[in-house]
């Protein structure tokens, strides 16, 4: 795959076009013709994408990303969840900045690593995490009190062939939609 450029990335200028972003709506009969446009070049650069399946099936199953993805806009792609039955777990916004590191702790991280060395000293934690002990604490306390890290949400889920056939479809309702 060394060198691959997907169009996305080629075409940024298209894919990230204000107008292909859910918040904006065309201002005028120019920008809807516009907008119809662009979104007809990029479905068709996706639609020859070697990565189509793939990038289609992390964005309705893994990430509620933003913008233009693997020939769907946002709003296509909650449809598309919906009609699947697909919830996409929210993100673990409980985090922290460790103070050391500047990066974001997820709270589980730091019980993962409780459990992968139950011996080491809460200290250690706090040390590598950028927190106090009381803070290790606290967030130990916490998880315990939930009944333990929860496990990642498994739901029933489709295979990429489905997820491509139901884009299609809600494609095509857009498109009556839009030429109505
Ligand atoms: S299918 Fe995904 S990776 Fe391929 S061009 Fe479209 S957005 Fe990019």
């Amino acid at each position: 795959m060394t060198g691959m450029t997907t169009a996305c990335v080629a075409y940024a200028n298209v894919f990230l076009h204000p107008l292909l972003d859910d918040g904006t709506s065309p201002a005028s009969r120019g920008e809807r013709r516009e907008q119809q446009m662009l979104r007809t070049q990029a479905e068709k650069m996706c639609a020859g994408c070697p990565l189509m399946a793939k990038c289609l099936t992390d964005a309705i199953v893994k990430f509620d990303v933003a913008g233009f993805v693997a020939g769907t806009t946002k709003r296509q792609r909650q449809e598309i969840r919906a009609r699947l039955g697909i919830t996409v777990a929210p993100e673990d916004f409980d985090t922290f900045a460790g103070v050391n590191s500047g990066r974001q702790f997820d709270r589980y991280e730091i019980h993962r690593m409780r459990a992968a060395n139950p011996d080491q000293p809460l200290s250690v934690i706090a040390a590598k995490v950028g927190c106090s002990v009381s803070t290790v604490k606290r967030h130990l306390r916490r998880i315990e009190a939930e009944g333990g890290v929860p496990r990642p949400i498994e739901k029933k889920s489709p295979t990429p062939a489905q997820i491509v056939a139901v884009a299609e479809d809600v494609r095509r309702g857009t498109r009556r939609v839009a030429a109505a």
